[in-house]
């Protein structure tokens, strides 16, 4: 009867695919040592205020029912396009690509259900459905670097039955995002799988967090404070307080928080 049920549903079938094809990708991600006297050392204070040539966002910030949005933590929202989709500055480029993909690819337009939603808007959706929605403060969609996604006739579940969902799926890790929600992993996550729930946390880490088959939750708890990491041409460690020290020729420098009170440092 399984067996059955299975055949019948093609999204099902392809999740188990995948999931199998993911066993067997290899993600040249570890552990590097680099001599101190390679080190420099950048204040964070000096990135926030712009005079280093560093980028600064929230793309590596957790935020779940543990770790609900840092005061610190502000967004810089934007209107994507010529539309009145507001999202983070740093997602609506790799959102740009990723929509052209699925258009050239697929030949279908992604739509935009969701994004951008400040806390007087979580609140409201929260105090309608308390059973689906996420507290306020806690939702990825309030800090602007979640979107929820849709094609014609597919929204919602149905989006993974859908050539673009299964696109997205397996693709949009090459344009910085993860689908966060993924299934098998709610005892992590504490959200059951949602194949339309994309979130921006940029390259590399969002292809080892899929070729890894991680949650953003187990993939940040996997970088140790204060060590090197490499993953490709990519450099990636996460450090605490307010001075980080990173190689000396490294560029092209992104910044997060992590909302644990650590930095994720990037670059290449
Ligand atoms: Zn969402």
């Amino acid at each position: 009867m399984v067996g059955v049920f299975i055949y019948r549903r093609p999204d099902i079938r392809f999740i188990i695919k995948n999931t199998w094809e993911m066993l067997g990708e290899e993600s040249d991600f570890h552990e590097i040592p680099i001599d101190e006297k390679d080190l420099q050392s950048v204040s964070i204070g000096s990135v926030k205020d712009d005079q280093a040539d560093i980028v600064y966002n929230n793309s590596l910030v957790l935020v779940n029912k543990d770790h609900p949005i840092s005061e610190g933590i502000v967004p810089n929202i934007v209107d994507y396009k010529d539309t009145d989709v507001k999202m983070d500055e740093s997602v609506a480029d790799a959102y740009g690509e990723l929509s052209e993909a699925v258009k050239s690819q697929v030949g279908k337009n992604l739509y935009i259900m969701d994004s951008y939603r400040s806390e007087e808007e979580q609140e409201s959706l929260y105090s309608e459905d308390k059973n689906t929605a996420t507290t306020p403060g806690s939702s990825e969609h309030e800090i602007g670097l979640a979107l929820d996604v849709y094609v014609k006739f597919f929204a919602g579940e149905g989006f993974i039955k859908s050539e673009a969902g299964q696109f997205v799926y397996e693709n949009c890790w090459k344009y910085g995002f993860i689908v966060r929600y993924p299934p098998f992993k709610k005892r992590i996550t504490g959200m059951k799988f949602e194949p339309w729930h994309i979130r921006y946390v940029g390259l590399p880490h969002s292809e080892i967090i899929y070729k890894k088959g991680l949650t953003l939750e187990e993939y940040i708890q996997s970088l140790e404070i204060g060590k090197f990491y490499k993953s490709g041409e990519y450099i990636i460690s996460r450090q605490k307080g307010e001075e980080f020290l990173f190689p000396n020729n490294v560029k092209k420098i992104v910044i997060s928080p992590d909302n644990m009170g650590n930095y994720i440092i990037t670059g290449r």
